[in-house]
Parts: structure tokens; sequence; C-alpha cells
């Protein structure tokens, strides 16, 4: 992995909503590993890829799911030609070579991943590689993020206490009426009439949660809805494809979902 191909050439579009830009500023000049908190698609990840390009830092993203554990993170010893051969995996790459790494959703990830980022997160800041015998401390430019949507504490998918406790936390939520309109208008290439009507829509969406709605419709989903406008498809479907639809499979929600969008159209 060549940390300089991990550099954004180009500036990540990004909205600020509050004072996020000047805190995680700070956090990463001190090196807090920091807990980004919010629902899916309100701009976490393009947040990180911002902050990144601004610092001038490299940075590793890791979508975490299910699948992910402990060695994926930290590598293993592969077979190849000549025997068995350590490779390391995306965390310890950064560690070593001071990258910033971004693990999305960790809460997603086996319980086992935990148990390494522990001894990065304190003091200490280092990595054990227990299979291969090596203490790795991390370099100074290291700096750890991660992504976890409080929504998913419901399914029983909570940060321990113990885990919590070692990261300083910005709260994400969908942005504001105005931001949403000027990120949605950029994002999607649309005039900033359709932006707003698409961000009343999702903002009336939002209150059904209250009704039973896991999340509200999110600002990407505003995006890909104002993409597919774009493109000369007909408003109302552009909107059930790209916002009602996938978002419920229930089918009062989603009749409810459908009068909102006929409403604002
Ligand atoms: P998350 O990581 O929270 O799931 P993303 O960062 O992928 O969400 O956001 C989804 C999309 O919404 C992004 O690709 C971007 O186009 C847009 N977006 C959301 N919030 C902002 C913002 N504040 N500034 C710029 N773009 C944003």
């Amino acid at each position: 992995m060549n940390l300089a191909d991990l550099r954004f050439a180009a500036e990540p579009y990004y909205r600020p909503v509050g004072h996020e830009v000047a805190l995680f500023e700070h956090a990463h000049a001190h090196r807090l590993p920091v807990m980004l908190k919010g629902p899916t698609g309100c701009g976490k990840t393009r947040f990180v890829e911002h902050m990144a390009w601004r610092l001038g830092k490299p940075l590793i993203t890791v979508a975490c799911n299910e699948d992910v554990t402990a060695a994926d993170l930290v590598g293993r010893f592969l077979l190849d030609a000549d025997g068995t051969r350590w490779h390391d995996g995306p965390l310890t790459v950064a560690v070593r070579q001071g990258a910033m790494i971004y693990l999305d959703e960790v809460v997603e990830a086996r319980p086992d991943t935990t148990v390494v980022l522990h001894p990065l997160t304190d003091a200490r800041r280092i990595l054990p590689l227990d299979r291969k015998g090596e203490t790795v401390t991390a370099h100074p430019d290291f700096h750890l993020v991660v992504s976890y949507n409080p929504g998913y504490q419901a399914a029983g998918k909570g940060l321990k206490p113990s885990t919590r406790q070692r990261f300083a936390a910005l709260e994400f939520d969908y942005p504001d009426e105005a931001a949403e309109t000027e990120i949605v208008a950029h994002e999607a290439g649309i005039d900033r009439t359709l932006a707003a009507t698409l961000v009343r829509i999702a903002g009336r969406s939002r209150a059904l949660r209250a009704r039973g709605l896991d999340e509200g419709i999110s600002t990407r989903m505003l995006i890909y809805a104002g993409v597919l406008i774009r493109d000369g498809m007909p408003a109302a479907e552009s909107c059930r494809m790209a916002m009602t639809d996938p978002i419920t499979d229930d089918a009062d929600l989603r009749q409810a979902l459908r009068d909102i969008v006929d409403a604002c159209l």
C-alpha cells in the first residue's frame, strides 16, 4: 500500500454545519481518537475525506461489516512461493507509516477488533501483533477515526463503555434545511428550487421516525433523486426510486412517504 496514493489531490467538497472542522483539527493535533456519530448518509465519510485533505494526511478507509475480524485489520501470515510471509493489514500500515484510518461502522466488526484498538487509543499508542510476536509503536502521525450509527444500538449493537471512553465524539445529523439544500444542489448538479423541494420531502419523512421508520430519507438519497431528475426522469418516479421505496418494506409507511412526495412536488 503506497500512502502517497491515499492523499487527496483535490478538495473533497464539504459544507460545514457547525464547528466540526475546527474541533476535528484540534482533536487531530492532539491525536485524540475521534468517533463520528450519526445516521447513515449524513456526511460523516465525506467529512473525514475533507479533513484528511485539509490536513494533508493520507486516509485509509475500512468499511466494517460482521465478517471483519481483528486479523483483517492487523494482518496475517499468508502462503507464498517462499513459504509463509506476514502481510500488514490496513490498521498496521496506518500505525507504522502514520496515516489517518477511518473505520466506518466500527460496531459492525467482530468484537475482537476492539481488543486491538484499545492499546492504540490510550497513552501507549501501541499495536501488539500477537501472532507475529511484534509490538508496533504508532507513528506520530497515526490518527484513528471511527464512525458509529447510534440507531443500531436498538439492534443490540452498541459500543462498550470501556471503548467509548477512549474517543472524542462529534455528533452528526442531517444538515439544516439551508445547508442541505446547498449540498444537494451542489452534489446532484440541480437548481436550488428543486433541491429545496427534495429537502422539504426529507424533512417531513424524518418526522415519520416517530411512527416506526428506522431512519429518515438521508442526504445521500436526496442526491440520488436529484441526479435522476437532472437526467430527465419524471420527478415523482425519481423520488420513489431513490427516496421512498428503498427505505421501508412496510406498506403503510411507504404510502405515507409517497403521499409526502406527491404533496411537495
Ligand atoms: P455517511 O458516511 O454519514 O453515511 P456520506 O459522507 O457518505 O454519509 O454522505 C453521503 C453523501 O451526502 C456524500 O457523498 C455527499 O455527497 C453528501 N453530503 C452529506 N453531508 C454533506 C456535507 N456536509 N457536505 C458535503 N456533502 C455532504
